[in-house]
């Protein structure tokens, strides 16, 4: 049951890849991918997602498997304050600790709550954010900032920062890590100290 809402969620994040070629060019969808029974960490950001609706294919699949997620929240309260935490969180859909374990890349399903300011930060992993559902004001160092909706990508090189401000309502998002530093997390902040 819970690994065939699983199936459900990579068969439904392939179907974005392969209908992207920004997506296609950042990285080849791994061969390797075998399912890992992770245990289920909620985030408050759970309920919220359950009660978005939206007819993608990935976002229904994403809230399918909500409630048996393994869900993480990369910041402190600290570096992002206590109302983000509230409304934000990220499953590893696969990589070397995702819901389906390899070593040959990392993808992510993201979500960030309406009017959530995702300060500037970096990671040396080159990266490419594909927005699902909803929409987002990206901004990076060094390009002129987009707000993107359903189907738009964004790429991010190695340690170059941005910032994602949600405007009009929350986001959904499908990203790919490749690269140096793919095993790292994300560092708040602009600096590359
Ligand atoms: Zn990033």
């Amino acid at each position: 049951m819970k690994q065939n809402l699983f199936l459900h969620l990579l068969n439904a994040a392939k179907d974005v890849y392969s209908s992207s070629q920004a997506l296609k060019e950042f990285a080849p969808w791994p061969t390797d991918l075998s399912y890992e029974d992770k245990p289920v960490v909620l985030v408050p950001a759970v309920r919220q997602i359950k009660h978005w609706s939206n007819a993608h294919p990935l976002h229904k699949a994403a809230q399918q498997v909500a409630d048996f997620g393994n869900w993480k929240q990369s910041y402190t309260e600290n570096e992002v304050g206590f109302g983000f935490l509230q409304d934000y969180g990220y499953l590893e859909l696969y990589g070397p600790d995702g819901h389906f374990k390899t070593n040959a890349g990392r993808a992510y399903l993201g979500y960030w709550g309406r009017g959530l300011y995702y300060p500037w930060h970096r990671h040396e992993a080159e990266e490419i954010y594909a927005v699902v559902s909803g929409s987002g004001y990206f901004e990076s160092q060094g390009q002129e900032a987009a707000l993107l909706g359903s189907g738009e990508t964004r790429m991010h090189s190695s340690n170059q920062p941005h910032a994602l401000t949600m405007t009009d309502g929350p986001i959904l998002t499908f990203v790919l890590w490749r690269g140096k530093g793919v095993e790292g997390l994300p560092l708040m902040g602009t600096d590359s100290s």
